[in-house]
């Protein structure tokens, strides 16, 4: 089999914390779709090369990784009756427009988010799809062909919406299914996709969408069936007052069995002391959405804390209606700059580096992406820095970050490249824009 070297990039963010940046000073050897050795500066690799990329021009970092998204609100970006409002009106208002989503749309905009995320520098991506009307039962299924098609790696998670409008929830009647079709088709979707250990490429959790959007036995059901299964949890929690206050009157608890290191909740603001600290003893991570957050003026999460106390914090790009870009490297810019506003200007940027990429990998629940190491998936990205924005910028790793890189020069994963020369080989992005945005038309008209 192949392997190549990496050869000697400019700059190398391992996000490993038993690695230091300088013990791949000299790049990485990569060979069968894992990384086989790390060279040090100046050193040359002991593993025999067949090929090598001059990386002299380049930062090296592991793959991005996105941990909460809703890949099909890319055709509601920026719609103008939405565009000023918070989480509940802005919910209210964007509900019946997405029921209205077909199989075609919802693949189109499957392929723009991750497209988008890819040539962001994002390797690996979970998304939480919750809306399955009439004619879209296959929702997931599409999913799973796209990121075939782009050879990323993704966690899509069988989203849930039980309680509708007649019950007291906040979703129109038209987009809620009952509890039994729900477990079923994720039961399904587990037998037909998950996959399990290293160098998995598709896998599959479970996510009621949020604690105001379905019923108590929705989310204690969900938490029994993936702990049978053995999968994750996900769901938005505490991601504004509004909804605070609803589901302390509703449930009188936060959490039916979700109180675990399976689940990682999305958002995640509005934690006290204690829940701070429970989150993080039960390993419970956390989807930082800083972008999302600031958009609809939600708060700013304690994920400094969070992390302290032991929780994962991963990145999310949050859906394309409340943020509204798919750039993985973007949020990571945010993140520093949101934490730092709360917790102070020393946040080191590769902290919020090592978000998006080791501390994400955690939250997914994987051990195999996330790091720049020996037998880690070789799920890399290699960022140049002669645009103009970074001339004069003289830490190349902070560069990132602070000059606001903004697009991948190329990206590996699992061995293959699946960005060259900031292009997706194969895909026709200017067709791909064209049909979704007439897509995206349809679907407000
Ligand atoms: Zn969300």
């Amino acid at each position: 089999m192949t392997s190549i070297w990496i050869r000697r990039p400019l700059g190398v963010f391992t996000a490993d914390t038993a690695t230091p940046d300088a013990s791949a000073a000299g790049g990485v050897v990569v060979q069968d779709g894992v990384i086989v050795e790390l060279v040090p500066a100046g050193g040359q690799p002991r593993t025999a090369v067949d090929e090598t990329f001059d990386a002299s021009q380049h930062v090296l970092t592991p793959g991005l990784i996105n941990t909460h998204h809703h890949f099909y609100q890319t055709l509601t970006r920026a719609w103008g009756p939405v565009a000023d409002a918070p989480l509940f009106p802005w919910l209210q208002r964007l509900y019946p427009v997405w029921a209205r989503l077909t199989p075609r749309a919802h693949e189109l905009a499957t392929t723009v988010a991750l497209a988008e995320l890819l040539l962001s520098g994002c390797t690996t991506a979970a998304d939480h799809h919750y809306v399955f009307p009439k004619g879209l039962a296959e929702a997931i299924d599409i999913q799973v062909e796209v990121v075939r098609r782009l050879g990323m790696r993704a966690t899509l998670t069988r989203g849930s919406m039980t309680l509708g409008e007649d019950d007291g929830g906040l979703p129109p009647q038209s987009v809620v299914q009952d509890l039994d079709t729900i477990l079923a088709d994720s039961q399904r979707l587990v037998e037909s996709y998950h996959e399990r250990g290293p160098g998995a490429q598709i896998q599959i959790a479970f996510a009621p969408c949020s604690p105001f959007s379905v019923t108590t036995d929705a989310m204690r059901e969900s938490a029994v069936l993936a702990e049978t299964l053995d999968v994750r949890l996900h769901t938005h929690l505490a991601e504004t007052f509004d909804e605070e206050e609803f589901c302390r009157n509703r449930f009188g608890m936060r959490s039916v069995g979700w109180l675990t290191d399976r689940t990682w909740l999305g958002h995640g603001i509005h934690f006290d002391d204690d829940e701070v600290r429970r989150l993080g003893a039960a390993g419970t991570a956390i989807a930082h959405c800083p972008t999302s957050n600031m958009r609809l003026a939600s708060g700013i999460a304690r994920a400094v804390e969070l992390e302290d106390a032991g929780s994962p914090i991963g990145l999310g790009v949050d859906g394309s209606a409340s943020n509204d870009a798919s750039s993985m490297i973007h949020e990571a810019r945010q993140a520093l700059y949101l934490q730092r506003l709360k917790y102070g200007a020393d946040i080191p940027v590769v902290r919020a580096l090592g978000w998006a990429t080791r501390g994400s990998a955690r939250a997914l629940g994987r051990d195999d992406l996330g790091v720049l190491a020996v037998g880690q998936q070789a799920d890399l990205v290699l960022w140049r820095l002669d645009e103009l924005r970074f001339s004069g910028s003289h830490d190349p790793v902070a560069a990132l970050l602070l000059c606001g890189a903004d697009r991948a020069d190329h990206v590996m994963i699992g061995g293959q490249w699946r960005v060259v020369d900031g292009a997706i080989p194969g895909l026709d992005l200017g067709a791909l824009i064209a049909e979704h945005s007439a897509a995206a038309r349809a679907l407000v008209a």
